[in-house]
């Protein structure tokens, strides 16, 4: 019997299945239509679920297996890195959800290393409280078109033409040149930037102590998002790290479950 994977996260639920040879991905934002789809699948395939609603979502599918979230995302992150021939013995994960979760990965599997309410939910929650948008792809296509230094204080304007001890285009502090009259694109970008900045600045401390230097980013808040991507480059030089950016890093939790439903299948099919 094939295998259905489902992340079912705070905010999406992200599925990964077979058809004809070929893996199919698929992201739900509305729990109606995901047991909708799920209701009529269930009937001829396994359901390997993980998240955290996965508990909740077994309540309605008793046969569902659940998939530890951290194993999941961390295996899938490898196959997806896998997927794309890159060839990371050990790096730092990044998981932007709804909030976001750090881990060590290597050889000998996967640790957390901490984690912060600073994520997607961040953007969705405030990016609409800021501006009155409350589309993703909206937010994002904005935050895209706004310059922050209009809203953020930079170093630079604090010592005007004296020398800083630091780089003058650094922030000295998020939101403090914003008022009333702040457009919402330039908010939206220093939102994006403030949260890449503590995604960063939290990375690099905890990746230090471990000697790690690639930076592996998941979660849906990458999904068409450049203005994120580029601000989570941005200290590479600075801080010393490489960020990586699968192109399906959304799946990983779906894909990771899923592979852990294809291999225990394929064991039980062969005993
Ligand atoms: P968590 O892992 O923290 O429990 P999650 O798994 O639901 O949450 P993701 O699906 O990885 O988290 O990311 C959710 C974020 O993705 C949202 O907060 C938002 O910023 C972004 N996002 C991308 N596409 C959409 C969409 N269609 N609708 C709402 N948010 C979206
Ligand atoms: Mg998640």
């Amino acid at each position: 019997m094939s295998v259905i994977g489902v992340d079912a996260g705070g905010t999406l639920t992200k599925i990964v299945y077979e058809e004809n040879g070929a893996l199919h991905f698929k992201t739900f934002s509305s729990e109606q239509q995901v047991l909708q789809w799920l209701g009529i699948l269930a009937q001829n395939h396994k359901l390997y679920i993980t998240g955290g609603k996965a508990e909740k979502w077994r309540g309605i599918f008793p046969h569902a297996h659940i998939v530890g979230e951290f194993e999941a995302v961390c295996s899938g992150a490898k196959l997806l890195l896998k997927e794309e021939k890159t060839d990371l013995k050990q790096f730092t994960l990044i998981n932007i959800g709804t909030g976001t979760s750090f881990f060590k990965v290597d050889e000998n599997g996967c640790e957390r290393l901490l984690g912060s309410g600073l994520g997607g939910g961040t953007f969705m929650g405030l990016g609409g409280l800021l501006t009155g948008e409350s589309d993703y792809y909206e937010l994002v296509r904005l935050s895209k078109e706004g310059k922050r230094e209009l809203v953020d204080l930079s170093v630079r304007d604090v010592y005007e033409a004296m020398n800083s001890p630091v780089p003058d285009h650094l922030t000295a502090a998020n939101f403090a040149k914003g008022d009333a009259f702040s457009k919402k694109a330039d908010k939206l970008r220093a939102l994006t930037n403030m949260i890449a900045e503590t995604i960063i600045l939290l990375a690099s401390q905890a990746s230090q102590a471990h000697k790690l230097e690639d930076f592996v980013f998941i979660g849906s808040t990458l999904k068409s998002n450049p203005a994120l991507k580029e601000d989570l480059s941005q200290f590479q030089d600075m801080l010393s790290y490489t960020p990586i950016f699968p192109e399906k890093g959304a799946y990983a939790g779906s894909l990771g479950a899923f592979d852990v439903g294809r291999g225990s299948e394929h064991s039980q099919n062969r005993q």
